[in-house]
């Protein structure tokens, strides 16, 4: 099975109507979409995802960010994903994105920087859990897949 991750479309990018913008580079990439469910998390759902970030000074401003308004909460597959897209987000802070980034190219303050993508397989695996049960994963063939993916040997 190819490379999963969590990719979530924070409140920002849903109350600034960007949304289609983002997942349009998403297909564009190759990437197929698993899972989808518009939701708001709440405040017990945001500490769990940010769980790692206990103890941090931003935590609290973080939850209260990502519990302010919905957010559209996916499941995307693709060989290398989880890099991939860490890579097109770019830097945490959309002021030190780089350009051509979604960041880079949608923010430019710090914590309102529109996407959250998981940063390891581990994180990818526990993210994704706290959001889906494995049967709200669809498995399907993408029926262009082999003029994405090409032969790579
Ligand atoms: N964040 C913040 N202040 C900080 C660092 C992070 O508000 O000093 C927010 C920001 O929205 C970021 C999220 O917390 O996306 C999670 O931080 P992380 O370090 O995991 O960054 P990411 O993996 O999203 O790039
Ligand atoms: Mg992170």
């Amino acid at each position: 099975m190819a490379e999963r991750t969590l990719i979530i479309i924070k409140p920002d990018g849903i109350q600034r109507q960007v949304s289609g913008q983002i997942i349009s580079r998403l297909e564009r990439r190759g990437f197929k979409l698993i899972g989808a469910k518009f939701l708001h998390i709440n405040e017990e759902l945001a500490n769990e995802l940010y769980s790692v970030h206990r103890g941090k000074p931003f935590l609290s401003g973080l939850v209260r960010f990502i519990s302010s308004s919905p957010s559209l909460v996916m499941v995307w597959e693709a060989d290398g994903i989880i890099e991939i897209f860490r890579t097109m987000m770019g830097a945490t802070f959309g002021c030190n994105a780089e350009t051509g980034t979604i960041r880079g190219d949608f923010s430019c303050g710090k914590r309102f920087n529109l996407v959250h993508g998981s940063d390891s397989s581990e994180s990818a695996r526990r993210e994704i859990a706290i959001f889906f049960r494995p049967n709200e994963l669809v498995n399907y063939d993408l029926s262009n897949a082999h003029w994405i993916y090409g032969e790579n040997d």
